[in-house]
């Protein structure tokens, strides 16, 4: 059984996450998506909104379960027995902290390997980050994320603004 973890923060779920799924599911027996609380990011849905999205939008993967995880990335890969942690890798901005982060994981967990993947080149320049910023300004997102999750970026930033 060739289990990854593929974490990150999923805030919100956008087509770039699905992309890079889509491909890791080829690759292994079973994809655990992982929703990973981020110190450096404040976010603007819970973990269990993430969680629901990630769920909402892989139903067609047998092999992918979304869970999260609280402490070191590479204990909890190595408690579900993982052999890999996937990474998207969308452009050469993305590298150094990606290489960092990935040699560090391997310092910590040799076992472990980090197998990055690259979205179509429709999405390299998709990230949570941009949608979120998009929305909240009133723009259009229905190419970068799922029907649903545009809906719920609506819905949210609604919510915020009539608790201003
Ligand atoms: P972001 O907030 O930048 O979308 P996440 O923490 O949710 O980042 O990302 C989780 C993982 O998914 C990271 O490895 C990130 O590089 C990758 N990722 C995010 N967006 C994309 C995308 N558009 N294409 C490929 N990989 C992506």
């Amino acid at each position: 059984m060739r289990r990854a973890i593929y974490p990150g923060s999923f805030d919100p779920t956008t087509n770039g996450h699905l992309d890079v799924i889509s491909r890791a599911v080829k690759m292994f027996d079973e994809v655990v998506v992982a929703v990973a609380p981020n110190s450096q990011k404040i976010s603007l849905f819970t973990v269990e909104e993430r969680m629901a999205m990630l769920r909402a939008h892989t139903t067609q993967y047998s092999t992918v379960r979304v869970s999260h995880l609280d402490g070191l990335l590479v204990d909890y890969a190595q408690s579900q027995g993982a052999v890999a942690i996937v990474r998207g890798l969308r452009a050469v901005s993305d590298f150094e902290f990606e290489f960092q982060m990935a040699l560090m994981n391997r310092k910590l967990a040799a076992d472990v390997e980090t197998i990055f993947l690259m979205p179509k080149e429709d999405y390299t320049y998709l990230s949570s980050r941009i949608v979120k910023e998009i929305a909240r300004l009133g723009g259009d997102v229905a190419a970068f994320v799922p029907g649903p999750v545009k809906e719920a970026l609506v819905r949210k930033f609604a919510s915020l603004k009539s608790e201003a």
